[in-house]
């Protein structure tokens, strides 16, 4: 069957750096059959959507018919899992199909997960199951709803061949899109076999795809490509902080330079809100617990400080000094980012400099109350908002009515007023503005870890997507609760969140 996708690829990784791939071709697959289709994303990167639905979509996505122009390679990397290093991991059931240009001018790689075994599989079989796949969709599409950056799903095929878990389950195979799949695994993979060249070459390209215009002409390029990397990462985990977001398995091979999430495993987000909370199965010792996130961001940072070394100036001492301010510098910045997430949450439009410590101790002790009182993460700042317009009880409701907020309350109250005119009270049409803009980034529709479970058992237990459909359609649509909507912004009873596991290698 020809292939009727117009990708129009080109392909910088595969032409520029040899020696970090394999050249690899997907496993076949017995009986296609499309399960999703990202249309609008399909529009973005200029693709005929009419031509991929249906059956050439299912073969196209299944691997089973390459499109033109795609030169399929698994890449290498190395990576830190859970602080041990593993010096080659690499795509043991994934593979690069090319890049893309999209309508902005963005060049995207297109890739597929699931898509049968490759040289560095090791022990796996290198394919993927429905439930999982679909998890990416769902929790991946939410984030980019919410404005966090992060690689995108494209389309779902089921494969019809079952995969062997701990039981049989339906297969199939995702394809992402990513700024690039470059990340601070790639960088250590050369580092650790002292391949100074190559890695020469690697940050040269990553310059080159990232940041091209401000770095290239930088006096110290791979300085500014460290700084970069430290910029992007701390606004990217600022961001999942401000939204609950667990990724829960942020080891060195799951941290991409270009500041997006990547790898959907074990990743749910926060109900009640809790620092030490951990979904995931194999996170015994809570390294990647939700509170801990800025820090391990900050510790593969400095993973990836240590592989430019070489690169920044030949003497060592002198790198290492250069190496160690820019690592030393993320927490103050990732601190700068929270801090201007936090002070949109609260409805706050003017941070001045004077106003830092106080702002962000008002953040800090509202988180603190939330945790003390157990309340809903996504709740508590939502109601927020209906607090700033006047109405109190939807919030007091999360405190079963007690007076555990009004001290803090009377703060944020205080503080909103100084914004408005210097009056005592702020005014109602101000707590009306102040409302709106509060509910334009306090989501009120997450992925739920009940409805998703409840979507994806129905999709891979039953073959009936409906129940994805409708989950998919409200957490794209995070902040509006019309409707049937509404029902998604329920929190999943505590019984439920307290034995919830997510799993990884899925
Ligand atoms: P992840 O936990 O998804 O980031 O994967 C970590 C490493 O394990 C990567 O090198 C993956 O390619 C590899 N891996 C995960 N699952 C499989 C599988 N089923 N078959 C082959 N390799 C896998
Ligand atoms: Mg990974």
């Amino acid at each position: 069957m020809p292939s009727h996708a117009t990708f129009r690829f080109d392909n910088s990784f595969a032409r520029e750096l040899p020696g970090l791939y394999v050249p690899w071709r997907p496993a076949a697959v017995s009986a296609p059959r499309l399960l999703y289709l990202n249309r609008s994303l399909a529009a973005e990167l200029g693709l005929d959507v009419a031509s991929l639905d249906g059956p050439a979509g299912a073969a196209t996505f299944s691997g089973n018919v390459l499109p033109e122009g795609a030169e399929p390679l698994a890449q290498a990397y190395a990576g830190h899992q859970f602080g041990g290093f593993s010096p080659q991991l690499g795509d043991g059931r994934a593979l690069l199909l090319g890049e893309v240009i999209d309508r902005q001018g963005r060049r995207r790689d297109i890739a597929f997960k699931g898509s049968g075994r490759t040289p560095f599989a090791r022990g796996g079989d290198g394919k993927a199951a429905v439930g999982p796949m679909l998890r990416e969709v769902l929790l991946g599409e939410a984030m980019h709803a919410l404005g966090i950056p992060t690689t995108r799903a494209l389309a779902v095929v089921a494969t019809g061949e079952p995969v062997y878990r701990e039981q049989a389950l339906p297969g199939a195979v995702l394809t992402r899109v990513a700024a690039s799949h470059l990340r601070v695994g790639t960088f250590e993979f050369f580092a650790s076999r002292g391949d100074l060249e190559s890695l020469r070459k690697l940050a040269e390209y990553t310059i080159a795809r990232h940041d091209p215009a401000p770095l290239a002409t930088a006096a110290q390029p791979f300085l500014a490509l460290l700084q970069s990397v430290s910029e992007r990462q701390s606004a990217l985990v600022a961001q999942w902080m401000n939204v609950g977001f667990i990724h829960g398995v942020m080891n060195t091979d799951n941290m991409a330079i270009s500041g997006e999430t990547i790898d959907y495993g074990p990743c749910a987000f926060v109900e009640a809100y809790d620092p030490a909370a951990v979904f995931s199965s194999i996170d015994h010792r809570g390294r990647y617990a939700f509170g801990n996130q800025p820090a391990i961001a900050g510790w593969n940072l400095t993973r990836l400080a240590e592989t430019l070394l070489p690169l920044l100036a030949d003497d060592p001492e002198q790198a290492l000094t250069m190496a160690t301010e820019v690592v030393a510098a993320f927490p103050a910045r990732y601190r700068a980012h929270l801090l201007r997430g936090q002070r949109a949450k609260l409805g706050l439009r003017r941070g001045e400099p004077d106003d830092d410590a106080a702002d962000a101790a008002l953040a800090e002790d509202w988180l603190t109350l939330l945790h003390a009182e157990r309340v809903d993460f996504t709740l508590g700042w939502r109601r927020l908002a209906a607090a700033a317009a006047g109405d109190e009880a939807p919030l007091r409701a999360l405190f079963a009515g007690t007076g555990a907020p009004d001290a803090w309350l009377a703060r944020w109250r205080a503080r909103c007023a100084s914004e408005d005119d210097g009056a005592g009270q702020a005014s109602t049409t101000a707590g009306i503005a102040r409302a709106r803009a509060m509910r334009s980034v306090n989501p009120v529709v997450i992925p739920r870890n009940h409805r998703v479970e409840e979507a994806l058992a129905a999709a891979s237990d039953a073959g009936d997507l409906a129940p994805f459909e409708k989950l998919l359609d409200a957490v794209t649509q995070p902040f509006d609760e019309a409707g049937e909507r509404a029902s998604y912004a329920e929190p999943a009873p505590a019984a439920v969140t307290a034995s919830y596991r997510t799993f990884c290698g899925t």
